[in-house]
Parts: structure tokens; sequence; C-alpha cells
């Protein structure tokens, strides 16, 4: 294409390129998922389809996107962690996040009536995104834990909010009043002793949030014999596990590379 004489525009762009070498975080969240889950009806304080609905996006963004090597996910969020020297789009920030985000939002409204087959799509589903770059794996990994822990901290107010409003008859402010400043065994034994709920048997998608890894699957091929044998196929995988201790990364000592 010939060069106009408006080229000189371009000047007013802003090199965006983020530090090499250091681990970058994409995180999305859904905005205003408070009305749009209550719009769609999803069942509280955990809508399962819903969540499923996302890992089925954060599928499509991991197959799409080969640098990431993790990715966790939680109610309406999902972080995306990319390899430390990931140099997808000369590691430009806005066309990162941006890529990344309507990928994922696509994806969401993509597979929606695979999830939610009942239930027509009211709204337009819309998710910010933030970089975040971490300097170390020790930070990388405090990342990961705190998201992991605030999955768990509201996860457990959750539970106790909506046994209390749903099976206790108690109004929304009632509710929020008797669970305020209350620790975390009280929140168990509340559950327990009023509704018979152990909280440890609640599925572990709701508690633990749910992991995308990359891993590997046998699956049958044909060799040139036409013998048929078993291969070692990448796949992508969805988890629902600690993350905090050592074990997961112990067993994975290539996501940390
Ligand atoms: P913002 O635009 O600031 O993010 P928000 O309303 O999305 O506002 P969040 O703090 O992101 O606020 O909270 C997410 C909301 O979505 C919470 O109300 C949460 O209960 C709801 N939510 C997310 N996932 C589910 C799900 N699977 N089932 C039921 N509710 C969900
Ligand atoms: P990049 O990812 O770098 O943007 P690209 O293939 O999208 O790569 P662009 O420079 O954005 O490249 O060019 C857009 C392309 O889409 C061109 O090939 C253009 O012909 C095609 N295109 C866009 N809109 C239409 C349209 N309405 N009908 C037919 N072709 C279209
Ligand atoms: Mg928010
Ligand atoms: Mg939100
Ligand atoms: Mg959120
Ligand atoms: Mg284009």
């Amino acid at each position: 294409m010939a060069k106009s004489r408006y080229e000189y525009v371009r000047d007013f762009e802003r090199d965006d390129r983020l530090l090499p070498s250091t681990w970058l975080v994409v995180r999305i969240d859904g905005q205003g998922f408070t009305r749009f889950t209550a719009k769609h009806g999803f069942a509280k304080p955990n809508d399962l389809r819903a969540l499923q609905l996302m890992n089925r996006a954060a599928v499509a963004v991991v197959e799409a996107m080969q640098e990431i090597v993790l990715a966790y996910g939680q109610s309406d969020e999902y972080s995306f962690v990319f390899a430390k020297d990931a140099k997808a789009f000369e590691r430009r920030e806005s066309k990162l996040s941006t890529l990344l985000v309507s990928k994922f939002t696509s994806a969401y409204v993509f597979h929606w009536a695979e999830f939610l087959p009942q239930t027509p799509l009211q709204a337009l589903p819309s998710f910010d995104a933030r970089v975040v770059v971490y300097p170390s794996d020790r930070i990388l990994r405090d990342y990961l834990c705190w998201r992991q822990a605030d999955c768990h901290i509201n996860n457990m107010y959750n539970t106790c909010f909506w046994a209390l409003v749903d099976k206790g008859g108690v109004s929304q402010k009632d509710a929020e009043r008797r669970l305020k400043g209350t620790l975390a065994k009280d929140k168990n034994e509340l559950l327990f002793s009023e509704f018979g709920i152990n909280y440890n048997d609640e599925p572990e998608i709701f508690k633990k949030g749910s992991v995308v890894v990359r891993g590997t699957a046998p699956v049958d091929v044909a060799d040139p014999s036409g013998a048929v044998v078993q291969r070692q196929k990448p796949v992508v995988q969805t988890l629902h596990c600690d993350i905090i201790r050592d074990a997961f990364w112990d067993a994975r000592p290539e996501i940390l590379g």
C-alpha cells in the first residue's frame, strides 16, 4: 500500500510492549454479572451450567493461544497465565488483552445454548480485561493462591447466605447480619447444625474453582499397516484441585518451566 500524507498519525500510537521474561496474567471478569445472572435465572450461589460455560470459553482461549500455560477460573472471572518467554503479538498489552477477551466473549456466546439450552440469551455478556506482569515464580503462585483463596472465602460465605435465605426463610438483610464477623469454623458449624450441610461435601468446582492445563490423553490411531495402536495426544484439561499447596506444581514441573 502506498503511503499517504496522513501516515504520520501512527506516531501517536503508544508502544505497549510488556517487560520481557516475566509472567503475563490476563484476568477477565464479567461486567455487571450480579444483574446478568439474575436476569437469566442462574441458581444461587453457584449455577453449575454457567460455570461449565465459563470453562468451555476458557478452553477455547487456551486452544487458540499456544503460549498460555495455565488458566484459573471462579465465579465470573478467569485468569490466563502466559509463559515467561511468551512472544505472542510482541507482548503488546492491548493486542493480548483485547484479542483474548473478545475470543473468550465470543466463545461464551457461541457455546451458550449447549450449556443453557432452556435459557434464551437476553443480553450481551461482556467482560473486562487487565494484564498484570509478575516478575517471579513465587509471586505468580501467590497471585493464583489469592484467586483460589478468594473463591473459597466467597463460596463459603455464599453457601451460608443462600442456605439461610432459601432453606432458613431468613431475609437477605438478616442473613447478612447473621454472617457478619463470623469465622470459617462458625460458618462450617452453622451449615452443619442448622442445615445438615457438610461443607467438605460441596462440589470441588464450587470450593476450588477450575484449573485449565495442557496434558496428554491416549487415543487410538491406525499405524501404517492398519493395526490400531495407542498414542498420547495433547489435550486441554479442566481440573478442580488445590493450586495453593506444592503438590499440584510438583506433579507438573513443566508449567513453571
Ligand atoms: P463488576 O462489573 O464490577 O464485575 P459484577 O456484578 O460482575 O460487577 P462481581 O464481583 O464480578 O460483580 O461478582 C460476580 C457476580 O456474578 C456475583 O454476584 C456472583 O454471585 C455472580 N455469579 C458469577 N458466576 C455465577 C454462577 N455460576 N452462578 C450464579 N451466580 C454467579
Ligand atoms: P490482522 O489480524 O493483522 O488484522 P487481517 O487479515 O485481519 O490481519 P487487515 O489488514 O485487518 O488484515 O485486513 C482485513 C481483511 O479482511 C482484508 O483482507 C479485507 O479484504 C477483509 N475484509 C474486511 N472486511 C471485508 C468485507 N466486508 N468483505 C470482504 N472482505 C473483507
Ligand atoms: Mg469487579
Ligand atoms: Mg464481574
Ligand atoms: Mg467477578
Ligand atoms: Mg484485521
